[in-house]
């Protein structure tokens, strides 16, 4: 077994779950394993007059409490077995928080960074033709994951109602407001992230306005997140990318290491803080630790040297179950992926009740429901923790897994 394979992963923690659950071997036939997945080769025109081929993917891991929700990534390293980890992730992270989607997760394996936008467009026109078949507002909604945005979700819905031959805003969500985007949902993932650290914090008696906090990854969640925790008072001492992160002890100021970011490219080189690889930030003196970018991060290597009290995990699956042991031997308290970046999917599904009711919704609004439904989220998993006497981790995947189990039960099995 690959100990870093993340569909193993999801597997395992499957199983860890289910067996604390006592749910029987029929059942775990029924939900445990992803429904669909479909292959796609996606032959792009590039600037130069050449044709390249790229992979790409969409795995639609269950529909029993609704249509496959979940992201699409373009990255080298994406495959099937992560796009199954994903969208598996996707299923118990919809059901944890109360919304009627399953789980599903696109990618392309391709190297966003080294393309053009013209490139860009192409390839994500041709890939949304090839999963045509299996998308739909009612069966599948695609939305931005690592290394898509809105522009890239515009592409989408475009190529999508072409082909239809009228507008269908809803086949996507994380749009641009002009075609039906929702308020709200750039900054979802972060605020979501961030309302459980401040559920964490309470829980575990920590001030959070004395707290200071490190955040690996300065995508949409990270970037974000950083800033919207320091507004609380934390004080972010540490920041990375890609390429290397930044540390100072004074504390980061945030919009100016998004406006160094817009200008360089990195966080790196930021004027006042000393530079540090991204090992070092997560091994880093903070109370508060956010990773949000790739999986895979926390591992038997560096779980014993992580400081944090607070794991709150903004990007998916960046601890492995190894790490989870040390972790929970120190007594962290992580906020496991599957609840703590909840605030994006749960925002998307805001943004499609919008488009389906062809009614908008007030920012606050959207901010106020986005907070319940977190809350809600947190306050169901504590219980599951100390129900059963579980570390948060199994809780989480304890309580989306009995949902999904729960509705598979009064479905009945088909035919
Ligand atoms: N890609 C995000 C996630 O991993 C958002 C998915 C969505 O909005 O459907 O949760």
């Amino acid at each position: 077994m690959d100990n870093n394979n993340p569909f193993e992963i999801a597997m395992r923690n499957f199983d860890t779950a289910a067996d604390r659950l006592g749910i029987n071997e029929n059942m775990r036939n029924r939900i445990k394993h992803p429904v669909r997945a479909l292959i796609v080769s996606i032959p792009v025109r590039m600037d130069d007059g050449s044709v390249r081929r790229f992979e790409g993917y969409r795995v639609q891991h269950s529909t029993m409490r609704g249509p496959a929700k979940g992201g699409v990534r373009y990255h080298p390293q994406v495959n099937l077995d992560e796009v199954k980890a994903l969208a598996t992730w996707m299923t118990w992270k919809c059901a944890i928080s109360g919304i009627p989607f399953g789980g599903g997760k696109g990618g392309i394996c391709c190297n966003p960074k080294e393309m053009s936008p013209a490139e860009l467009e192409r390839m994500t026109r041709r890939y949304i033709i090839e999963i045509m078949p299996i998308i739909g507002p009612e069966k599948d909604i695609p939305a931005p994951d690592v290394y898509t945005n809105a522009q890239t979700m515009a592409w989408m819905m475009d190529t999508f109602s072409m082909n239809k031959g009228y507008a269908v805003p809803g086949i996507v969500t994380g749009k641009p407001l002009e075609i039906g985007g929702s308020l709200g949902r750039e900054f979802a993932t972060a605020r979501g992230t961030v309302y459980t650290v401040e559920s964490g914090a309470k829980y575990i008696g920590l001030d959070l306005s004395k707290a200071t906090c490190a955040v690996q990854g300065f995508g949409n969640a990270g970037s974000n997140a950083a800033r919207l925790i320091s507004e609380l008072g934390t004080k972010v001492v540490a920041v990375s990318d890609s390429q290397g992160g930044i540390f100072s002890s004074k504390g980061l100021d945030i919009d100016a290491v998004i406006q160094h970011k817009k200008e360089t490219g990195s966080v790196i080189g930021f004027a006042g803080a000393e530079d540090i690889s991204n090992e070092e930030l997560l091994i880093i003196d903070c109370d508060v630790l956010i990773p949000a970018a790739l999986e895979n991060v926390l591992t038997e290597k560096n779980a014993a040297d992580v400081k944090a009290k607070i794991i709150a995990e903004a990007a998916n699956g960046p601890t492995t179950p190894e790490a989870d042991k040390i972790l929970e031997e120190k007594n962290v308290f992580i906020i496991p992926d599957i609840l703590a970046n909840a605030g994006g999917v749960t925002v998307s599904y805001f943004e499609w009740v919008q488009n389906v009711q062809h009614l908008f919704w007030k920012e606050e609004e959207i901010n106020e429901r986005l907070r319940t439904i977190m809350d809600v989220a947190f306050k169901s998993v504590i219980e599951y923790k100390e129900k059963y006497n579980v570390y948060m981790r199994i809780a989480a995947n304890m309580l989306g897994i009995n949902r999904v189990a729960q509705a598979a039960k009064v479905r009945g099995l088909y035919p």
